[in-house]
């Protein structure tokens, strides 16, 4: 999950200037956590107090109201009332992180995504964005190789994982939904080497940029068993006590060794 929100912090000064290179300052000016980790954040606090999706998602809204929601959101969390709204935008998987780590069987986390998913993106592409994600990392915690989790992916999601990322950088522009970012995120994750290159490989996309470096974030994160240190500070130091709080509490419970990786 620190991975997770490392890509948004990361990815965070790219959403609406595409750079198209992974060369580029990794910790830039200006760059801060957005909604995909304060989601992300959410979610991990719904799992260890057991406590709801939407009550947290409701809850965390309230904390910080001005992370860059999408208007769906904005309009859901600020009703009163609770119905999902059909979304298939790309907010289920980037919240979704926390469910491939903290469950222990592939059903149980397929279940616990959907659920996470359903409180807003009950469209069936925004459950299944949702379903891959937390299934990729499930898979990688598990010791299971890339070509396995693309196999898993290609054949459950029905996920075209087979054009490489310097074709996809080619034509690929902003795309909020959830079949326009997942796959690219994970392929961004099947050409990296560690952690470090999943995220730029994600951000060199252009487009949503920080969800797209939040969802590789994650699913490298689980693979490269663990966040470089240099990494894990900087992402810890840019968020506030809240969230950092809930962050080392989950990550001391569910990644254990987490800062000495
Ligand atoms: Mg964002």
């Amino acid at each position: 999950m620190i991975g997770a929100i490392a890509g948004d912090i990361i990815g965070s000064v790219y959403e609406f200037n595409d750079i198209k290179t992974t060369d580029f300052p990794l910790f830039g000016p200006g760059c801060g956590f957005t909604d995909d980790s304060v989601h992300t954040v959410a979610l991990a606090d719904s799992i260890l107090s057991g406590t709801d999706y939407t009550g947290k998602l409701k809850e965390y809204y309230a904390y910080y109201p001005h992370a860059g929601y999408g208007g769906m959101f904005r309009r859901w969390v600020s009703s009163p009332k609770t119905a999902p709204y059909n979304s298939f935008g790309n907010g289920s998987a980037m919240r979704v992180s926390p469910v491939g780590y903290a469950f222990s069987t592939l059903d149980e986390v397929l279940r616990q995504a959907e659920a996470s998913a359903a409180v807003t993106h009950n469209h069936p592409e925004g459950i299944k964005g949702a379903q891959a994600t937390a299934a990729a990392i499930f898979l990688a915690r598990q010791g299971a190789s890339k070509d396995e989790i693309r196999e898993y992916v290609e054949n459950v999601f029905a996920y075209d994982l087979s054009e490489p990322l310097e074709s996809i950088r080619e034509w690929y522009r902003f795309d909020e939904t959830c079949q326009g970012t997942v796959p690219q995120a994970i392929i961004a994750f099947l050409e990296s080497e560690d952690c470090e290159s999943a995220v730029r490989n994600a951000v060199s996309l252009g487009g949503d940029s920080d969800t797209l470096a939040c969802i590789t974030g994650g699913i490298a994160q689980a693979f490269y068993g663990g966040v470089p240190k240099d990494i894990t500070e900087k992402a810890l130091e840019l968020l506030d006590d809240r969230l950092r709080g809930i962050t080392v509490t989950f990550m001391d419970r569910f990644c254990p060794g987490w800062l000495t990786a």
